[in-house]
């Protein structure tokens, strides 16, 4: 299938083909047609396949048809969980607008507010925003959903996990009924699906994730590691192997973070950490020094790598395995992007162990096991628990703590980000 079969207008169409795109991918073949038809949609696919312009596409399309509605409010909204990703959905947005006439914009937290309200008073087509600033805006009164035609839940999955449940939900509502909801995820499994039944309506549902969720172009494979100081030496003999292009390495935390992007400088790797604590600013030319190869080794917390889009990743590293098994798919999916084939290693330390075999259930395979020499791991592979035994105390708390850790708490969303009042030491001290 080529564009042109997508029947898009003429001016969206030169812009593909300035982008260089030549056909469109799995998703966008599928959920263009779907969008453009008017009818709700939710989608998944894997990380990498193109799911923006599957929806930014034909939101422009829409955008290119007059609005019957007076007023200045936006057309369309996409919600993101951070700010990285609305940006990059606001460039994808004026890449393909270069030939129409198009105004966009993004509320995203972190930055100032007087620009912002500047652009919600003005004309806007198509708005991208965070949750959180956007219904800071809203409770002042400063947003018109008067026009709104389309509200796109762009990583549903992800600003699940985040926390902004009640936030969707809240802005959701507050947008016309007459809406069409579209909503694209990694998976529509669990709380993303009962999410969407109650905001989408008669929705289409395209899921190419499950198909793809073993990510055939990435290689994975992992090390056993005795302990931090292990996995240090193991990530820097991969790092000085010269087989590496670009990398990024993933911390449980933002110190961590720091402390390993601090140990590789000091060996003359040319490496940055990136985490949320940094100014959006900082942010933003960290990884574009990534982009640009003036480092080449990203040192990154879930959170701020989130919607990191730079194709010449070559190599994923997990200094810690993630806590959420989802979030190794998304990780992973930062290499291997569009075509080329990347490799994704983890480094198994003690606390990584039930981290690993939930992440190897998910994906349905075993993780490669692989052995550096000169860096072998002095004990063996623990044996999987046995079955708990009704009795055994310890065992029980630890599942009550993990519970808490994901599932949401009552109260509003504000009062939960708020949470409880501790002192900013104590808030970076929990890192991450
Ligand atoms: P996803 O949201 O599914 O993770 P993205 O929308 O971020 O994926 O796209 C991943 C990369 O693929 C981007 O660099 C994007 O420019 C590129 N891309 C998207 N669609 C095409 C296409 N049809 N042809 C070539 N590259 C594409
Ligand atoms: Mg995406």
């Amino acid at each position: 299938m080529q564009f042109n079969e997508l029947k898009l207008d003429s001016r969206i169409q030169q812009s593909i083909e300035k982008a260089g795109f030549i056909k469109p991918t799995e998703i966008q073949q599928r959920a263009i047609p779907v969008v453009l038809s008017g009818a709700d949609l939710m989608a998944s696919a894997q990380t990498g396949t193109g799911k923006t312009a599957a929806f930014v596409l034909p939101a422009l399309d829409r955008i290119l048809r007059r609005s019957k509605k007076p007023g200045n409010g936006p057309r369309v909204l996409v919600l993101t969980p951070t700010r990285e990703l609305a940006m990059q959905v606001n460039q994808n947005i004026r890449q393909f607008s270069r030939f129409s006439k198009v105004s966009s914009g993004s509320i995203i937290g972190g930055m100032a507010y007087g620009p912002q309200l500047r652009l919600l008073r003005g004309r806007l087509d198509l708005l991208v925003a965070t949750p959180g600033r956007l219904l800071d805006h809203m409770e002042r009164g400063k947003v018109d959903f008067s026009r709104l035609e389309i509200l796109v839940l762009d990583e549903a999955d992800r600003m699940l996990d985040m926390g902004f449940i009640d936030a969707v939900k809240e802005i959701a509502e507050a947008t016309p009924k007459s809406r069409q909801t579209l909503l694209f995820s990694a998976t529509l499994e669990g709380q993303v699906l009962k999410v969407a039944n109650q905001l989408l309506k008669k929705p289409e549902s395209i899921a190419l994730a499950a198909s793809n969720r073993r990510h055939k172009s990435i290689q994975q494979h992992m090390h056993h590691a005795d302990s931090k100081a292990h996995k240090q030496k193991l990530l820097e003999h991969h790092l000085e192997s010269g087989q590496l292009f670009k990398s990024l390495v993933f911390t449980a935390t933002k110190r961590g973070a720091e402390q390993v992007a601090k140990v590789l400088r000091g060996k003359n790797l040319k490496s940055a950490a990136l985490h949320g604590d940094m100014s959006q600013n900082k942010r933003r030319q960290t990884v574009e020094n990534l982009r640009k190869g003036r480092i080449d080794t990203l040192v990154a917390t879930d959170v701020a790598a989130r919607g990191l889009d730079i194709k010449d990743i070559s190599h994923v590293i997990n200094y810690d395995l993630p806590t959420v098994a989802e979030d190794y798919i998304h990780r992973i999916g930062r290499t291997g992007r569009a075509s080329a084939t990347g490799c994704a290693i983890s480094l198994v330390g003690p606390a990584d162990w039930k981290k690993l075999s939930q992440i190897e259930k998910l994906i349905g395979q075993k993780v490669k096991r692989e052995v550096v020499d000169g860096l072998e791991p002095t004990s063996g592979e623990p044996r999987p628990a046995s079955k708990p035994k009704r009795t055994a105390k310890p065992r029980r708390r630890f599942s009550k703590g993990a519970k808490q850790a994901t599932t949401h708490k009552p109260g509003s969303w504000r009062q939960r980000q708020a949470g409880p009042k501790r002192s900013r030491s104590a808030r970076v001290k929990k890192a991450a």
